[in-house]
């Protein structure tokens, strides 16, 4: 996985997959793209899940895409009132289609299926409503 940035076509791509994601779930989908961070992946997704506020949604059902481009990583972390309704392995689906798209150097791809997955997945769980608002940014999110 070479390092990689998003050119202004692909970044509207992902954002058009969220935007089309959440029209079937409350829950908030955000993507987060850096480079090297120096630290754990994981550990490093939990702090950017904070720097974003994203635990901050009325249901608790934030999701976020994290990519370390450099390290060839890539974490899904939902929120507590996601954890608290799935099963432990309901992420893995997601995980290893953005994976196999990433393994071939296809990253937007990778995500924009991950995030339909994940807002199908979502839908059973969190059902869009009506009076939906819309209570994270679909931008993308980049990091250095
Ligand atoms: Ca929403
Ligand atoms: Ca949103």
């Amino acid at each position: 996985m070479s390092d990689f940035n998003l050119t202004k076509e692909q970044e509207q791509v992902l954002i058009q997959a969220i935007t089309e994601a959440e029209q079937q779930t409350s829950g908030e989908l955000r993507i987060h793209i850096e480079s090297n961070p120096d630290t754990d992946p994981m550990e490093r997704a939990k702090k950017v899940f904070e720097m974003l506020e994203m635990h901050q949604t009325a249901l608790r059902n934030g999701v976020l895409f994290y990519v370390a481009t450099a390290q060839r990583s890539f974490v899904i972390l939902g929120d507590k009132g996601i954890h608290e309704l799935v099963a432990k392995d309901f992420w893995n689906e997601v995980k290893e289609t953005v994976i196999g798209h990433f393994k071939e150097d296809n990253y937007v791809r990778g995500l924009k299926e991950g995030v339909l997955m994940a807002g199908q997945q979502l839908q059973a769980f969190f059902p869009y409503q009506d009076d939906d608002i819309d209570e994270l940014s679909n931008e993308i999110s980049k990091g250095e």
